[in-house]
């Protein structure tokens, strides 16, 4: 099988309301997402997304991503696209690191595999049926009053694992926030406070050997050196997130000592290969993960779930979708959605979702021949 073509469209997705993290330094309002199609001589298409979560939240953007394949399409036609560790390493040649950009070819061609094995992609990734994965909210920052109203909305849709924002305020104002969050989940509730990077390790230092909450915190600061001189100097479990991009840097979180769950991201790593690869060494090293994508429409959040769902549940903690924050569906109720709390991934052949193409339009750009 040969790949003739990659399409690509550019996606806006508007949020239903701006999204504040890192203490309000950082603001979304909308996404900008990539979609991409491969098509090959076997008329078997497959589908990717990749979305950043804004421009600020990583070394990564939308326009990047649609730059970076402008490089890498014209390398890869012509080649299988089932051999995938093959066309990972023609993407690493052709534009090393930049794995924000490698994503969305990479799902593809996972979609493309399920296809011609006739298995779902939990099944190829490693799972023996289609568990359901419990999901996780994600609690913009505010005031404790503020984000306990969000929570409680989140309850009402299922979620009983939340995700807070906090940092960037005063010292004082964080301990109370995160005592008062953490002391108002209910029995069967759990909680995280992701900094998203906003302390400095002596502030990291002083809020964590105060609070009285022992719930998982996580990316306390920027560098995975600033992460690691914490996590040996307080109580709660640490979850790293935005500092790790290859496998190289999971291996030097283990090596440090830095954390005991990371989050799993494929549009972080570069794809559902590379994310596979983290996933296995966290579970042979005895990480507890998120699995979940960094941002985008269904479409991303689906291929995250088929990964999250074949973890062993030991190792598995609960997926953030992307998609419940947007106001706009480009895949019109197809893919993971939220029932109760829990997602379970489709079971067609391959990664079973196919974007509305009446909803998507005509694509950005087309490398070699469209179907
Ligand atoms: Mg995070």
């Amino acid at each position: 099988m040969k790949i003739s073509g990659i399409s690509v469209w550019q996606i806006t997705l508007p949020l239903h309301e701006p999204y504040r993290l890192s203490g309000g330094r950082l603001v979304f309002e909308s996404l900008d997402s990539t979609f991409l199609r491969i098509d090959t001589d076997a008329r078997l298409p497959g589908w990717g997304e990749a979305c950043p979560w804004g421009n600020t939240y990583l070394p990564a953007h939308g326009p990047g991503i649609r730059a970076g394949l402008g490089i890498l399409a014209p390398a890869l036609l012509g080649r299988d696209p089932l051999g995938l560790d093959t066309i990972n390493r023609i993407m690493d040649l052709t534009l090393p690191g930049h794995p924000y950009v490698k994503s969305a070819i990479d799902i593809a061609c996972w979609d493309i595999l399920g296809q011609v094995s006739g298995l779902p992609l939990w099944q190829l990734l490693g799972g023996e049926q289609a568990d359901a994965v419990a999901v996780n909210s994600s609690i913009s920052t505010g005031t404790p009053d503020a984000m306990l109203a969000l929570i409680a909305t989140a309850r009402a849709k299922g979620y009983k694992v939340h995700s807070a924002k906090v940092g960037g305020s005063s010292v004082t104002r964080d301990i109370e926030r995160i005592d008062i969050l953490s002391a108002s989940m209910l029995p069967d509730e759990k909680v995280t406070f992701d900094v998203n990077r906003a302390w400095t390790p002596g502030v990291a230092v002083q809020v964590l050997n105060a609070v009285q909450a022992r719930d998982w915190i996580e990316q306390p600061c920027e560098t995975l050196d600033q992460c690691a001189h914490v996590a040996s100097r307080v109580s709660q479990p640490i979850m790293l997130d935005e500092c790790l991009q290859s496998v190289q840097d999971h291996l030097t979180a283990w090596k440090l000592g830095s954390c005991e769950g990371i989050k799993v991201k494929p549009n972080r790593v570069g794809g559902l290969t590379r994310a596979k690869q983290i996933r296995d060494l966290g579970v042979s090293i005895g990480w507890q993960m998120h699995i979940e994508d960094v941002g985008g429409s269904a479409l991303a959040d689906t291929a995250a779930i088929h990964l999250a769902s074949s973890t062993p549940e030991a190792n598995r903690l609960a997926s953030w979708l992307s998609h419940d924050h947007l106001a706009y569906d480009p895949v019109a109720g197809k893919g993971v959605r939220n029932v109760g709390g829990f997602v379970v991934p489709p079971s067609a052949p391959g990664l079973g979702v196919v974007p509305d193409q009446n909803l998507i339009g005509e694509p950005t750009a087309v490398y070699g021949h469209a179907r």
